[in-house]
């Protein structure tokens, strides 16, 4: 085995990249994702090290001294920090010339040819799935053989034929060996979630085709390939041993419950262990999956609702209703199931209207905290493609600003981007600034000293965040 560094690597301060976060950006608040894409990888390259510098606070000088240490480097990229990886790759061959490079995530799946012509630092990049990709090429395989990856050949881009997906999930190492080798896990911090937690996948892929979403359309597919409820299980089980000091698990499937029978198994085998666990949702779970869900320790699930307006639903093909949202979450309320609702600005059919009908929609249903994005067009998706063709791309914005934090970059003719960014601040400060939501907050906070501190501390940090979107506004 080549000795290999698995190298999620430092970019802006505080940035969640996207080695395991879905829309890479600098958040409100302090928050780190685990980067699962890597650690699955380096639990089956023996001897390899997963290093996590956003996570860790590592900068460029305290990861360049680990070049000479290692024979293949591979990095994490995604399209908001590309070019602060690529800086970061050239800088590691700089100091180890005979370091080999590859680049992994959605970016240079969906752009492989542009992104090696990046820089002649990348020797590689891994398209589609790439866990046993990274296996073979840390064995040694001539890259001319490995499916599934670009490469430079002398002056030549080669495109090797595509990998298949995986389909035997259950033949892939637990995480867990590798958060528990390499990882601190009180550096994993999500506003939402009981600290610290552990988070990891029991399947990839979603069956749902949301225009916006990036990870089904370029490496997941729109099959949701599973691992058994007994698999799941067995890791955490495992994972408690190692870390008994967890408060929650978070299963980070795109929706956990696309396979209803499969999640309420995996919740009793959870209920046996006596764990206290969460996951993604879809809008739509009957309540009897609910409930043996909740008898069977789920405390949160983290909801996809996007928006308050059936028009956008239907326009980002999402596939649920606003009102089955609505009898969905009252019946997560009425289980005492916690819910942390996701919204987005600016999809397309966007407009003043639809804005204010989505803010009153969080503010009736009431989900415990919510997340607010900027509609993102990412290469790879649907709604990218849709933006280039409607000319409603604001290309010289980017994703994120200088600081890592999202900007908009989508702008309608009767919604400019501007208008999208504003209507951010406004959704945070009329969903949480009312007396009902302080009160909650408050009682939540007088609970436990523990989560005092934290709010009090994300608290502080969230009006940072809302001054300086004001300022920069
Ligand atoms: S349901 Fe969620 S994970 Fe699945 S495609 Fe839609 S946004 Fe993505």
């Amino acid at each position: 085995m080549l000795k290999t560094l698995f190298l999620n690597p430092p970019s802006f301060e505080g940035f969640d990249g996207g080695a395991g976060s879905r829309y890479q950006a600098k958040r409100e608040v302090r928050s780190f994702w685990y980067p699962t894409w890597l650690a699955q990888p380096a639990a089956l390259v023996r001897g390899s090290r997963l290093v996590d510098a956003p996570a860790r606070g590592l900068g460029l000088d305290a990861v360049l001294p680990m070049a000479d240490d290692y024979e293949l480097a591979v990095l994490h990229t995604s399209t908001p920090s590309f070019r602060s990886d690529v800086r970061v790759a050239e800088a590691l061959r700089q100091t180890n010339p005979k370091l080999r490079i590859g680049f992994v995530g959605a970016h240079v799946a969906v752009s492989p040819a542009e992104s090696l012509a990046a820089s002649p630092a990348i020797d590689f990049v891994a398209r589609e799935e790439f866990d046993y990709t990274l296996e073979e090429i840390a064995r040694g395989r001539p890259l001319a053989q490995v499916d599934g990856i670009s490469f430079r050949d002398g002056g030549r881009i080669v495109h090797n034929r595509p990998r298949a997906a995986i389909e035997d999930m259950d033949a892939l190492p637990f995480v867990t060996e590798v958060y528990k080798r390499d990882l601190v896990i009180e550096d994993y911090f999500i506003g939402y979630l009981l600290h610290p937690y552990v988070s990891l996948y029991t399947g990839r892929g979603c069956r749902s085709r949301c225009t916006f979403c990036l990870w089904p359309q370029t490496i997941g597919g729109h099959r949701y390939r599973t691992r058994s409820p007994q698999s799941v299980a067995d890791e955490i089980a495992l994972a408690r041993r190692y870390f008994p000091r967890v408060r929650e698990f978070f299963f980070d499937d795109d929706t956990f419950t696309d396979d209803l029978p499969r999640a309420e198994e995996i919740g009793r085998r959870l209920g046996r262990l006596g764990v206290t666990w969460s996951c993604n949702a879809k809008a739509n779970v009957p309540r009897r999956t609910l409930e043996i869900l909740r008898d069977n320790g789920l405390r949160l699930l983290l909801v996809g609702y996007e928006t308050g307006s059936q028009q956008i639903l239907n326009n980002i093909r999402k596939g649920t209703r606003i009102d089955a949202a609505r009898r969905f979450t009252e019946d997560c309320h009425r289980l005492g199931i916690t819910i942390h609702g996701t919204f987005i600005v600016g999809l397309p059919g966007e407009t003043r209207e639809t804005i204010e009908s989505t803010i009153r929609f969080a503010r009736e249903i009431n989900p415990h905290t919510i997340q607010v994005s900027l509609a993102a067009p990412y290469p790879g998706t649907e709604l990218y493609r849709q933006a280039q063709k409607e000319g409603w791309l604001e290309e010289k914005n980017g994703l994120v600003g200088d600081d890592g934090v999202q900007v908009s970059s989508l702008s309608y003719p009767n919604l400019s981007g501007s208008e999208i960014s504003a209507a951010l601040e406004e959704f945070y400060k009329r969903f949480y600034f009312r007396p009902k939501k302080v009160a909650e907050m408050l009682f939540e906070m007088a609970k436990s000293r523990q989560m005092l501190q934290r709010r009090l501390r994300e608290g502080s940090e969230f009006l940072r965040f809302l001054s300086r979107r004001e300022a920069r506004a």
